[in-house]
């Protein structure tokens, strides 16, 4: 059993302050991540960070959380050898050996990094001098250099770091690096994903559903709240904002030509979420389209949806075909869910032949069919949110 963990990050434009907010927010990340866990010391160590375990945990689960935590490059399972001397290291490292290869009939190189550059030895000294120890102590043991089986790495700082197992992270930057979005987020594939995408350039999230009982159902509205807490999982708490959405829709539906429902209503969609996402403190907001997908997202449709908002929209599955989509949400785990068959609140009120190219104008023009209402409407949507903090 491992009692400590090594996390490498990637350190590509972490410089000045950048740097220590990156670090410390990537400790907090990796320590929430581990709650659950056990109790596990995590602290900033010369460039990685440093988990000290519990006498007694899961393993496995230590490694699914740690696998989950945005701006980790990857997860080395690590024995720590406290003093660095010469003795001390060659012991330690043929301990490590011993231990977790019991059949030692296998390659295997050793790569050295040393933090500490005044260490009596080279890197490539370490590496030759480490290799033929091992080979003394377990004869049965073989050297390649090219594709070994194992690579034995050591890192030298003022303890000394050996592991062999290189687990890979998500690589992305931690959550709370880079301010908050809102998602507007359905039941869809679509949107979960493009949550996620964006949380993982370390922006934490809000979220925004539009709710249309009783036209959707509240099975409909557990399955976006079980949605939330799967995205949830890589980016902490959630706050998800229910919109009642049922008065809006009729009354565009009463008033507004029918082909053009779907459009005048994700423009109050993206209306009310920006609302909604400045009152959060929200930087943008985020949106699962795709260019092409269905109707209401053809570059015309997108322009006319976009013309409503001041804020940026941020839409990271732009230019993403469908199946590319699926394979990611099947790796998040969150498709099995967005395929759950619950109406949501555009399949119901979709016309039989939605404008493809919507005319900004026309659009506008028939929105004043709405303005005795409307603004009304919007401002009790407003105030009868109901929220849902998940994760
Ligand atoms: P998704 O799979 O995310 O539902 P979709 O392919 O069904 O997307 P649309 O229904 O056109 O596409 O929705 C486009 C985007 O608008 C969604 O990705 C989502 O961000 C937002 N959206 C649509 N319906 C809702 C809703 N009921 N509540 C919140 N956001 C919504
Ligand atoms: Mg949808």
């Amino acid at each position: 059993m491992f009692k400590a963990f090594l996390i490498k990050y990637a350190e590509i434009g972490l410089k000045g302050k950048n740097r220590y907010v990156f670090e410390n927010a990537l400790r907090d990340r990796v320590k929430e991540s581990l709650d659950s866990v056990g109790d596990f010391n995590v602290s900033r160590e010369q460039g990685r960070i440093f988990i000290e375990c519990p006498e007694v945990y899961d393993y496995e689960e230590a490694v699914a959380a740690l696998k989950r935590v945005f701006g980790v490059s990857s997860i080395c399972p690590v024995a720590v050898i406290e003093n660095n001397d010469w003795e001390s290291l060659t012991k330690g490292v043929g301990d490590f050996v011993e231990t977790n290869y019991p059949d030692r009939h296998f390659t295997f190189k050793v790569e050295a990094k040393r933090a500490d550059k005044k260490y009596p030895y080279t890197s490539p000294e370490i590496c030759i001098e480490m290799g033929a120890y091992l080979l003394r102590r377990f004869p049965e043991l073989k050297v390649d250099v090219h594709e070994p089986s194992v690579r034995i790495t050591v890192e030298i700082r003022t303890k000394a770091y050996v592991y062999s197992i290189v687990i890979p992270g998500l690589g992305g930057m931690p959550i709370g690096t880079s301010g908050k979005a809102m998602l507007l987020l359905s039941g869809g594939i679509d949107s979960p994903v493009a949550g996620y995408m964006i949380a993982k350039r370390g922006v934490s999230l809000s979220a925004t559903y539009f709710h249309a009982p009783p036209y959707t159902s509240d099975r409909a509205k557990q399955k976006v709240v079980d949605l939330a807490a799967k995205v949830a999982k890589y980016t902490g708490k959630i706050k998800l904002h229910i919109v009642n959405f049922t008065d809006i829709q009729l009354y565009i539906y009463d008033k507004c030509p029918h082909e053009e429902l779907t459009i005048i209503m994700r423009r109050y969609m993206m209306k009310i979420a920006e609302n909604l996402a400045e009152k959060e403190g929200c930087l943008g907001l985020i949106t699962g389209e795709s260019i092409g997908q269905v109707a209401s997202q053809t570059m015309h449709s997108l322009a006319a949806t976009n013309e409503v908002c001041t804020m940026p929209v941020y839409r990271p599955l732009i230019a993403f075909d469908k199946q590319d989509i699926v394979e990611i949400a099947n790796r998040i785990d969150t498709y099995e869910t967005s395929i759950l068959p619950f109406e949501d609140c555009c399949t119901i009120f979709v016309a039989k032949h939605p404008v493809t190219k919507p005319n900004l104008k026309v659009i506008k023009n028939s929105e004043r069919n709405l303005e005795e209402k409307i603004e009304e409407m919007v401002e009790t949507a407003l105030n009868t949110v109901e929220v849902v903090v998940v994760g």
